[in-house]
């Protein structure tokens, strides 16, 4: 018998990656649904290698065969013949197809992070009434999940997520500030999607991680530490309550979480992995956070510890920033200050419904565009 997968976002960096691992294990699962955003010619190509029974194209026409139109998210992720669903739709918009999949039993492999970092609370809610379960494919979140994986929950003691981070860890302040796209998406070690890559520039990412792991974890916030390690060889670090410290390492690769997501708690043998060699990964080195030349991190961090709907306007500040950095409206350095307005004007309120969630995503977007105007 082979598991279904729906994997939404398949023409992403996620997607793609996704269906690298699905090919080599076809024994084991099936690809049963795709959905892409707009890349029709990319997905014809995986629609011809994988034969889907399902396939969506959000920004695309009817009547192809293929569906259209948002709801095919949904559609896909509760699919009868879905068992798990890899969810690597960027930013807000995966949102409504998580919790639809976790509400109808099925294991949601999570790449977008921000739809736990938006709705935590009604995710955990929809896995708990469902009967469905999220598995993190962030590769620091696997990392932990790896760590903890046949530990009581009560002998975790706290964690350290490490960040590369990212092409701008060692730069003076002001020439951060000025920093160009081209600067930005020039990742020293992984290869990820633009909008991610600057999340990486100014540890906005790292913020968002620490609020996924908050959720995902049951922790406290001051049981999540982040510490710098420019190698991203160990992808995250878990202390138990004895003192004792466990790691998760490899050399950066996305399909090693995935290829975990879709198998946890098993393993599953895979001679696609580039496998580890500690002498090649060479010294291994850690700093501590610049909070002071990365504001989005400590920003993020704040939004995390307000609770509410903070979270989700830190997200949706965040996403309208980076894309009016990305389209060159924004120096690097106005993307933490556009947050910082957004957050600083919020009326946060009880995060407790999806109609809550997009009203405050729905109003940091338009402030965070007021702002820039
Ligand atoms: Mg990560």
């Amino acid at each position: 018998m082979t598991i279904g997968v729906a994997v939404l976002g398949s023409t992403g960096s996620i997607g793609t990656s996704a269906l690298k691992v699905l090919g080599r294990h076809r024994d084991r699962f099936r690809v049963a649904a795709l959905t892409a955003f707009g890349q029709r010619d990319e997905l014809e190509v995986q629609v011809a290698a994988f034969h889907p029974e399902f396939v969506g194209l959000v920004n695309g026409e009817p009547g192809s065969g293929w569906r259209a139109g948002s709801e095919c998210l949904v559609e896909a992720a509760t699919r009868p013949d879905v068992g798990i669903v890899v969810n690597g739709v960027v930013g807000a918009a995966g949102l409504e197809a998580t919790l639809a999949a976790l509400r109808a039993g099925k294991r949601v492999a999570l790449a977008n992070k921000e739809t736990l970092v938006m709705a935590g609370e009604l995710v955990q809610g929809a896995a708990r009434q469902g009967g469905g379960e999220i598995v993190a494919v962030d590769s620091e979140h696997s990392a932990i999940l790896q760590c903890v994986t046949g530990h009581r929950a009560s002998a975790l003691a706290r964690i350290i997520l490490t960040a590369s981070g990212g092409p701008f860890h060692a730069w003076e302040a002001e020439r951060v500030h000025r920093a160009t796209v081209a600067e930005a998406l020039n990742h020293p070690t992984w290869r990820m999607g633009r909008k991610i890559t600057v999340d990486s520039a100014t540890l906005a990412n790292k913020a968002l991680e620490v609020i996924e792991a908050h959720f995902l974890f049951d922790l406290a916030y001051e049981q999540v530490e982040v510490v710098v390690h420019p190698q991203s060889i160990i992808h995250s670090f878990v202390e138990f309550v004895d003192g004792s410290v466990l790691a998760q390492l490899g050399f950066p690769n996305m399909e090693l979480p995935i290829l975990y997501a879709l198998t946890h708690p098993e393993r599953l043998a895979d001679d696609g992995v580039v496998r580890f060699d500690p002498v090649a990964a060479g010294p291994l080195t850690f700093e501590p956070v610049r909070r002071d030349v990365f504001p989005a991190f400590a920003l993020g961090v704040r939004a995390g510890r307000t609770g509410g709907t903070a979270p989700a306007a830190f997200n949706a500040a965040n996403e309208v920033a980076v894309a009016a950095f990305l389209e060159g409206r924004i120096p690097f350095g106005r993307i933490a200050e556009v947050i910082e307005v957004v957050l600083d004007a919020q009326p946060v309120a009880p995060a407790d419904s999806l109609e809550a969630v997009h009203a405050a995503d729905a109003w940091a977007r338009r402030r965070a565009e007021e702002i820039m105007w």
